[in-house]
């Protein structure tokens, strides 16, 4: 019979999916900042990559003091949530448009990431595990930080810019 996952199983499933899916924003994140136009964003997006990178390097710390191999379990989630980025810069809108878009692709990727940072946070302190839960804060804090940065972003200028986009190509033609 297979043995019964208990708790910390399912901690470690988690970190697994976490692992992978920031794996997988290594890979995508530096197409997303290459599609993106208004430098704030761009740099924005080049500095979360780089924090990413950091991320990966803090999961794997977590799973050494939990005295397991780091490897990640395939996230379907996250490549949904690249998929539909994806799509997007595939689209050929204006940039201004664009820019709207990568931002709200990338706001969904990062409550993704607070909502799997957050759960397995609260659940390495249920278990003890004080030094992971504090790794794991930390990241959490991070991608709470880069989605506020992306809202900024968006109410001062990208979404302002996008405004009357369509608008004026009708004018044009008139
Ligand atoms: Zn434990
Ligand atoms: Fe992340
Ligand atoms: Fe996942
Ligand atoms: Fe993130």
């Amino acid at each position: 019979m297979p043995k019964t996952k208990n708790l910390e199983d399912l901690l470690v499933d988690e970190l697994k999916d976490l692992l992978d899916a920031e794996k997988q924003l290594t890979r995508a994140l530096p197409k997303v900042a290459r599609a993106a136009s208004a430098p704030e964003l761009k740099e924005a997006i080049e500095e979360h990559l780089e924090q990413t990178k950091g991320q990966v390097q803090r999961l794997e710390q977590v799973f050494e003091q939990l005295g397991k191999p780091a490897r990640g379990k395939p996230c379907a989630a996250m490549k949904g949530l690249v998929t539909e980025a994806q799509e997007l810069m595939e689209e050929d809108l204006p940039e201004e448009l664009l820019d709207v878009g990568l931002i709200a692709g990338s706001q969904k990727i990062e409550h993704y990431e607070m909502a799997g940072y957050g759960t397995v946070r609260t659940l390495a302190l249920t278990l003890g595990h004080k030094e992971v839960a504090q790794l794991l804060e930390e990241t959490l804090r991070e991608e709470e930080a880069a989605d506020k940065k992306l809202t900024a972003i968006a109410k001062k200028y990208v979404n302002v810019r996008a405004m009357n986009v369509g608008e004026q190509e009708e004018k044009e033609e008139e």
